[in-house]
């Protein structure tokens, strides 16, 4: 998980669509600030609405497109979601997931083992290992509680 603090993270967006010559517009980064401060892997129309506060006449249009170019820059990740709707994740360095099926939370951590996590040679030999994520499906907590 990254520890910088959300005005290096802001930098570092800058920066990045700085380097892609991607405009900064004061939008961007508040979709951007959105998307860092919250810690639930929202989706474009969760975004939407909490940017929506702060820019009323922006349109879910350009917020879902806006997310997409941050994930072709590598900025924020697409989450893997099992059919729902894309849910974006702005934490980028290697970390793990826990889905609940039940209510769609998805929760962070990391584990040190996962990335001694043996790939078979069939895979290495015509695939080239970049990152790891392992996904761990069942219920949280919350859940669990209420069956
Ligand atoms: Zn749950
Ligand atoms: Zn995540």
């Amino acid at each position: 998980m990254q520890n910088k603090t959300l005005a290096q993270r802001v930098k570092l967006f800058i920066e990045t669509c700085h380097r892609h010559r991607l405009k900064i517009t004061p939008q961007r980064v508040g979709i951007y600030r959105v998307l860092i401060q919250s810690k639930r892997h929202p989706t474009a129309d969760l975004v939407f609405r909490a940017v929506k506060k702060e820019f009323p006449n922006i349109s879910f249009d350009t917020v879902n497109r806006t997310l997409l170019t941050f994930a072709g820059i590598g900025m924020v990740e697409v989450v893997e979601t099992f059919g729902g709707p894309k849910r974006f994740d702005p934490d980028i360095s290697d970390h793990h997931h826990l889905h609940c099926m039940a209510c769609g939370r998805i929760i962070d951590f990391e584990y040190e083992g996962y990335a001694l996590l043996e790939v078979p040679k069939a895979i290495t030999t015509t695939f080239k290992v970049i990152s790891r994520r392992v996904v761990l499906k069942g219920l949280c907590d919350a859940c669990t509680a209420k069956q």
